[in-house]
């Protein structure tokens, strides 16, 4: 590669389908010979993958484009994403943007870039391309995409619409190639993961065939609707390269606040899953989001959603504000939630969900624990600011989903190793030593 190729930055916001489609387009256009900086740099290109799941997603699209233009006025600016489908215009309105892409078209960025560069190189066939994130230690896979339910609170189905899933072989091509390069752990990604299905093969049967891949020795899965839980998939959870960490959307504890929002169940329901889940799989860690203030949401009805949070104690909660979002069925609701209560009730929320996540990291205290070694700091002396040695503060995941932090060789950075869980603090972190 030569070093006067244009450069290109990246930014990626949201959900890790879009973190994926981001490495496939750089990936697409290192094979063509531009050069990756960081976004913070002056590069020749910039691509913005926004999001727009909440109001605030898109204030920080728009925030990270006029970022980019503020790096280098004159350079080449692509938004693309559920932003640039959905907003189209807000999007233009700033100045500078060259190229807004619907999420059909994203494939065709590469070739725009290398029009526009007046680059002749033919890029790797999409097949072709396998993505590989920086860190070789856990690598995002997508394998569907798109929504149907149309939660009444979620543009997710406007801005991906329709449910598609990859080609089983092309799934499994890409997880050999991840393995060859050292990644341990795959995340299979997807809108509706648990919907997964190519000519009869489902996400289950998937599973079993990704966890045949030498060198693969995780597999976790990004979220999975409480509708798509089903046995087949619990017998699935309990092969040892799964790890024993699902993330099941709640979004709201109240039954008829779950009927507003189109959401398939009922809190008895939902509560019915989990106790199935954890009969079945031992040890596991669950993680939810949460939505409050959806409108009409009483004093009463979250006072629900706390209750059982608590009472189902999860490893780890995720509370979002309602946000209004335009073409929606809840943006029309009558009883909108003022901003106040939704902060409010999202500072309650997330201090039960700090607690239900120390009591998890609690338990564990005094168990040895296989830990993916994700990020290591080397430890440098305070007395006389030398590195000392080869020793580093290392931070890695358990299977079920707990953070770890302990010291050890810098080396151990990739591996799984064994440590002992030995102490907690109040936000649940985790102190661990090598076992
Ligand atoms: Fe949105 Fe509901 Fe589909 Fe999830 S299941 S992407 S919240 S519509």
């Amino acid at each position: 590669m030569t070093t006067d190729m244009p450069t290109i930055a990246y930014h990626t916001l949201g959900c890790k389908v879009n973190q994926y489609e981001t490495e496939k387009i750089r990936q697409s256009l290192e094979s063509m010979g531009f050069t990756t900086v960081p976004f913070s740099a002056r590069a020749d290109a910039y691509i913005i993958n926004t999001c727009s799941v909440t109001a605030v997603a898109d204030a920080k699209s728009r925030a990270a484009v006029r970022k980019a233009l503020r790096s280098n006025p004159e350079a080449f600016v692509v938004v693309a994403g559920c932003y640039a489908e959905l907003g189209p215009a807000k999007i233009s309105s700033i100045e500078g943007v060259d190229l807004i892409v619907a999420h059909k078209d994203k494939n065709d960025i590469p070739e725009r870039l290398a029009a526009h560069f007046g680059i002749s190189e033919k890029s790797a066939s999409e097949s072709e391309l396998h993505p590989r994130p920086r860190s070789r230690t856990r690598a995002v896979v997508k394998v569907q995409d798109g929504c149907d339910n149309f939660c009444s609170y979620c543009v997710i189905p406007y801005a991906r619409v329709g449910m598609t899933s990859r080609q089983v072989g092309d799934v499994i091509d890409e997880l050999k190639s991840l393995a060859d390069f050292g990644y341990k752990e795959i995340v299979l990604a997807g809108i509706r993961l648990g919907s997964y299905e190519d000519k009869g093969l489902n996400l289950p049967e998937l599973i079993i065939r990704a966890a045949d891949i030498d060198g693969i020795e995780r597999i976790r899965l990004s979220s999975i609707e409480p509708w798509e839980v089903n046995d087949h998939l619990l017998d699935v959870m309990n092969h040892p390269k799964v790890c024993k960490h699902l993330h099941i959307p709640l979004q709201s504890g109240d039954s008829r606040v779950l009927t507003c929002m189109n959401r398939p169940y009922d809190a008895d329901e939902y509560k019915q899953i989990i106790t199935r889940v954890r009969e079945r799989i031992e040890d596991i860690g669950i993680t939810t989001d949460v939505i409050v203030g959806f409108p009409g949401e009483s004093d009463d009805e979250f006072a629900n959603t706390c209750s059982l949070i608590d009472a189902v104690g999860f490893s780890r909660l995720h509370v979002f504000r309602y946000s209004r979002r335009p073409g929606t069925k809840a943006a029309n609701m009558p009883d909108q939630i003022d901003s106040d209560t939704r902060k409010a009730r999202a500072e309650k929320l997330t201090e039960i969900g700090r607690s239900t996540m120390h009591k998890f990291a609690v338990a564990h205290v005094g168990k040895f624990m296989d830990v993916l070694v994700e990020t290591g700091a080397p430890i440098v002396s305070s007395y006389d600011n030398r590195y000392d040695g080869e020793q580093a503060r290392l931070v890695g995941f358990t299977g079920n989903y707990i953070s770890v932090t302990f010291t050890g060789d810098i080396f151990l950075k990739g591996n799984i190793v064994k440590v002992k869980i030995v102490d907690t603090d109040s936000d649940g972190c985790v102190v661990g030593s090598l076992g």
